[in-house]
């Protein structure tokens, strides 16, 4: 599904990031990338979603040469992996349940699909009563999981997560990997990174071990234990019969398409709609939001004066790069964000 190729990355300043790396990873499969800080970890992940370009070497996604993709693919590209990251990005201005339905929307989902799908996934992730909540309100491991939820809500065939639990107490962390692996049990394939190396053996998956930007070990199973530190002794020592109970899917078809589930389905499900029809919807819609200049927006001139410099020409720009990557954006303020981001949701449901 995903191969790298005598990949190298160097940054300014002969900063060597990622040094000659060749691996496959499989469909289906769950990867630990682990490596202290600074190994290179994120930098794999930032080169895998194109956020970054190799120096040398290429990088496979299923068909596509990932390192030789122009705009509109790599908007494909993204549109079939969901990423998570160790400090949420969620939308403060959102509730939990906003947040993943913006997400949708930006795809192009329609409200029925939305109102059907949203408590669904927060059902997965335990927050089934939490759909109200806004950020601020939520603990940094519902954070993670309200961050989960819209990561999946666009069925994407690769979930990565890059220091997911980085932020989190060990229980909450636990809680995070158990969601993981239950997605990845429905068909999913996840990449997670961590530099808490030793807590991966207890899921026994394959282990990817980076230093200083070279794979030092890779390992099937995921058996090794070295100098535990307190985190992983404690996660270690837990209970998993402790660990937050996942509930079971309303729908498994939602989640992955053809793959079945290792549990028991408890609901009759709708039946989902084919991705072809989505596929069309996006494609039409960003074909009309290309024709919509940022200039003909109404957004005050600061925030056209912000997208403008940074490169954003049309409305399809900013819906390639999703709202995250305009989050990011500096001298946007929340409210310019919002504003954006109801631009975005407007134009969708209107179309
Ligand atoms: P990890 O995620 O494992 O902590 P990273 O992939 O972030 O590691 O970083 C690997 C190396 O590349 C580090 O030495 C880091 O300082 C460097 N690096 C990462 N991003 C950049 C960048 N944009 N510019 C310069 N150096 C970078
Ligand atoms: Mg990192």
């Amino acid at each position: 599904m995903i191969q790298y190729l005598n990949v190298s990355k160097k940054y300014d300043g002969d900063i060597i990031a990622i040094d000659d790396i060749t691996f496959q990873i499989d469909e289906g499969e769950f990867l630990f990338l682990v490596g202290s800080s600074g190994s290179g970890k994120t930098t794999v992940i930032r080169l895998l979603i194109r956020e970054e370009k190799p120096t040398s070497g290429k990088i496979y996604f299923e068909d596509a040469e990932v390192t030789n993709l122009k705009r509109k693919h790599i908007y494909n590209l993204r549109r079939k992996v969901g990423v998570i990251f160790q400090d949420f990005k969620l939308i403060p201005e959102l509730t939990a349940y906003e947040n993943i339905a913006f997400a949708m929307e930006a795809a192009g989902r329609n409200d029925k699909e939305i109102q059907d799908k949203v408590p669904y996934l927060l059902e997965i992730v335990g927050l089934e009563n939490r759909f109200k909540s806004f950020p601020y309100q939520l603990s940094g491991g519902e954070k993670q999981r309200v961050a989960i939820a819209r990561a999946m809500a666009n069925n994407p065939k690769l979930l990565i997560a890059d220091e997911p639990t980085g932020n989190l107490d060990p229980d909450s962390a636990w809680d995070i990997l158990q969601i993981l692996s239950k997605i990845n049990s429905w068909g999913t394939t996840v990449i997670m990174s961590t530099h808490e190396s030793d807590f991966v053996n207890t899921l026994h998956k394959r282990v990817l071990k980076l230093e200083n930007g070279k794979i030092i070990r890779d390992d099937k199973k995921g058996n090794y234990f070295e100098d535990l530190d307190e985190f992983s002794i404690k996660i270690l020592q837990k209970d998993s019969d402790e660990a937050v109970k996942v509930e079971v899917p309303l729908e498994k078809e939602v989640l992955v398409d053809k793959v079945e589930p290792e549990i028991e389905v408890k609901k009759p499900t709708p039946k989902k709609k084919k991705d072809k029809k989505n596929d069309l919807d996006e494609k039409e819609l960003l074909a009309k939001a290309k024709k919509i200049d940022i200039s003909e927006i109404k957004f005050s001139a600061k925030v056209k004066k912000i997208l403008l410099t940074e490169g954003y020409e049309t409305l399809a720009d900013i819906m390639e790069s999703g709202i995250g990557k305009i989050s990011e954006i500096k001298g946007l303020n929340d409210s310019e964000i919002k504003r954006i981001a109801k631009v975005i949701t407007t134009f969708v449901n209107n179309l």
